[in-house]
Order: C-alpha cells, then sequence, then structure tokens
C-alpha cells in the first residue's frame, strides 16, 4: 500500500549496499541503482606509505608509474590483507558517494557484502570502517548470500539454492535454505588463479614473461573451460626470457584452456564436493532449479557447461554477474525480513578459518 510518509523519507534516506569484492568494489545506492563501480585498488608511496589514489586511477598507475609507487589489492586473497588501506579504500568509496548526493541528507545505513572467510576480527573492522568514514549504521552480510539474493534465488524458502561466485580472488560455492546458508566452500581458485596459470604457461611452454593485465585479457579474449564451437588463435605479446626482447607467439584456444585447467578443475571438484556434502532433499532441489553462477570468472567461456557436465545439473549465468553481489547489497536493505534473517545467520556461524 502507497504510505506518504515512508516515500516521503525515503526521498531522503541514503541506504547503501557496497560489494568489497577481491577485484572489484562496487556501490549502489537504493532508488539509483549502482553509483561506483571500481577496481579494489589503492596506490602508496612506497617511502611514505601515503595513499595516492583509489581505484580505476591506481590501477591505471600500476605499472606504468615510478617504481616507489606500489599499487595494493587490499582485499586480493579474500581476507583483509591490510586493514588500515582497507579501510581507507571503504572511506573513500561511502564519502564519495555522500559527496556525490550532498552533505545535507542524512547519514546512510550501510550493508557492506564480506567473504565468508572473514574472521571475527576482520568483519569488526569493515563494520568499524563503515562508521568511521560516516555511516548511520553497518550491517555485514555474507557474500555468497549477497550474490544469491542478486542473482533472485529463492533464499528465503526451504528449497534449496546453490550459488558458484566466482570473483577475483575467490571462488565461493554455497547451498542456501530458509534464509541461511548449508554449506559452504571457498577457495583461491578464481580469476587471479586463472591469470597465474596463463603466465605459468607462457614461461614454461614459451620462454616469455608476461604482465599479470596481458595474462588477463588473454583470459578473457581466448580463454575457456570447455571445447569451444570454433577454436581460434591469439598472439600473446612478452619479453623473451633468454634475450630479454620482445616477442610474440601465436597460440590456440585449445592450448589456453589446457593452460587453465588447474584452476577450472578445482572449481568443478568443489562444487561437487559441496553437492556431496548437501542434505539430499536439498540436492533435489538443486536438480530442479540448477546452479547459478556469479561474479567475473563465470564469463569464462563453456565454464556453465563444463560444470553442467561435470555435476549433470543444470547451470546458468546470473544476469549480469559482476553485480549479483552488489544488487543483493542492496536488496538486503530494502527486504528488513531478509536482513534480520542474514544477520541471524552470519552471527550463529563460525568463521571459517
Ligand atoms: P571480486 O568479486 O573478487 O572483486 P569480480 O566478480 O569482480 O571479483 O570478478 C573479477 C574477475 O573476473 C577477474 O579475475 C576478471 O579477470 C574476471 N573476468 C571478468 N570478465 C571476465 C570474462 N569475460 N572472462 C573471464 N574472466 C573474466
Ligand atoms: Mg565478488
Amino acid at each position: 500500500m502507497f504510505n506518504p510518509l515512508a516515500s516521503f523519507l525515503g526521498m531522503f534516506s541514503q541506504d547503501i549496499g557496497i560489494d568489497l569484492g577481491t577485484a572489484n568494489t562496487l556501490v549502489a545506492v537504493r532508488g539509483r541503482g549502482i553509483v561506483i563501480d571500481e577496481p579494489s585498488v589503492v596506490a602508496v608511496d612506497r617511502l611514505s606509505k601515503r595513499i595516492l589514489a583509489i581505484g580505476a586511477e591506481a590501477k591505471r598507475m600500476v605499472g606504468r608509474t615510478p617504481s616507489s609507487i606500489v599499487a595494493v589489492r587490499p582485499m586480493r586473497d579474500g581476507v583483509i590483507s591490510d586493514f588500515g588501506v582497507t579501510q581507507r579504500m571503504l572511506s573513500y568509496f561511502i564519502r564519495s558517494v555522500q559527496e556525490r548526493f550532498g552533505a545535507a541528507m542524512p547519514r546512510p545505513r550501510v550493508v557492506v557484502g564480506i567473504p565468508s572467510g572473514a574472521t571475527e576480527v576482520e568483519k569488526r573492522a569493515v563494520h568499524e570502517a563503515a562508521l568511521a568514514a560516516g555511516a548511520r549504521s553497518a550491517y555485514l552480510i555474507e557474500e555468497p548470500m549477497a550474490a544469491a539474493i542478486g542473482a533472485s534465488l529463492p533464499v528465503m524458502s526451504p528449497s534449496g539454492s546453490m550459488i558458484v561466485d566466482i570473483g577475483g580472488g575467490t571462488t565461493e560455492v554455497a547451498v542456501i535454505s530458509l534464509g541461511g546458508i548449508v554449506v559452504s566452500k571457498s577457495m583461491r581458485a578464481a580469476g587471479d588463479a586463472m591469470d597465474q596459470a596463463v603466465i605459468g604457461y607462457a614461461r614454461q611452454v614459451h620462454n616469455m614473461l608476461i604482465g599479470e593485465r596481458t595474462a588477463e585479457a588473454v583470459k578473457i579474449q581466448a580463454g575457456s573451460a570447455f571445447p569451444l564451437d570454433e577454436e581460434g588463435f591469439i598472439d600473446i605479446r612478452g619479453r623473451d626470457l633468454a634475450t630479454g626482447l620482445p616477442k610474440a607467439v601465436n597460440v590456440s584456444t585449445v592450448e589456453i584452456r589446457d593452460a587453465l585447467s588447474p584452476v577450472t578443475g578445482e572449481i568443478v571438484r568443489a562444487v561437487r564436493s559441496t553437492i556431496e556434502a548437501t542434505p539430499p532433499e536439498l540436492v533435489a532441489d538443486l536438480m530442479l532449479h540448477g546452479i547459478a553462477m556469479a561474479g567475473g570468472g563465470s564469463l569464462l567461456r563453456g565454464l556453465d557447461r563444463r560444470l553442467a557436465t561435470e555435476t549433470r545439473f543444470p547451470v546458468y549465468v546470473a544476469e549480469e554477474p559482476l553485480r549479483s553481489v552488489v544488487r543483493g547489497c542492496g536488496e538486503a536493505l530494502e527486504e528488513a525480513a531478509t536482513l534480520q534473517a542474514v544477520r541471524a545467520a552470519v552471527a550463529s556461524r563460525k568463521p571459517l578459518r
């Protein structure tokens, strides 16, 4: 029913959802959609430890700046490796949203998606960082739960849903039912590991050194996890390890797939072992509704078909998979019931490590 008072207050409330990802940070403001989508990168002066840039600007500086500037990815491993830098990054993003919408507005309520492997200390650090950055209140939600909500899975229903969120630093696999995570797994086999696999392949097979950005581009353009309808070739440019001179090699998509297979294989095994640990009633639901994939890594070509073939479950990629978590955070704010349940679920679970 239309409630004029709620609608009036809603105009002025400034609730925001934040996906603090290992590769990308996204911020959604209620009623305005996604307003920030930037790499989770901070450029720091090595000597003075001063922060020089955050987000896209910091990523642009990587490898192109004097060696005294280092690019830090404070969430890289799915846990907060650098509290101070994470707090500064979070504050920066919250503040820039506030600046954009005017300081006259009330302080925002914030929902932050954090990796399910985060420890109590890390959770507290994120919570405090959000408050220190000016949030009126801050709630934490586990990423797989946020991803599932954002992928429109029926998280509150008794029926089981599975989400496989493949990010940069971590892949999170979870089965959700009645608003809680029933079984979950978090591991390092994700986008960064794929990039490293391409780097390792170039070094071992072609005696060539390539950078992380080149490796990522090769993965996105020519990587796959299942035979392609049309295999092709790509030029990889780097430096010859023997001569130190620039070098280019032409490699097939089949070779890149082979190079990626240790990582894609590990993702498949994790999904299978999560299914094995899932109560049978919920497995029956998964067979019916399928497995949803989210995160940038889910865009690797053929990964959905590979998972479907190896699990014999229907598998699909969520709509806009890079945005599932931030969408879920935003929706959690709107649905008080979901939020309460999610908080209870988070509170009742022990950290994974
Ligand atoms: P996080 O949540 O950890 O910040 P994201 O969900 O933003 O991670 O995904 C980032 C990862 O997705 C990076 O490793 C990136 O290389 C990878 N990625 C993005 N697009 C594609 C694509 N089309 N194919 C394969 N990998 C991709
Ligand atoms: Mg993510």
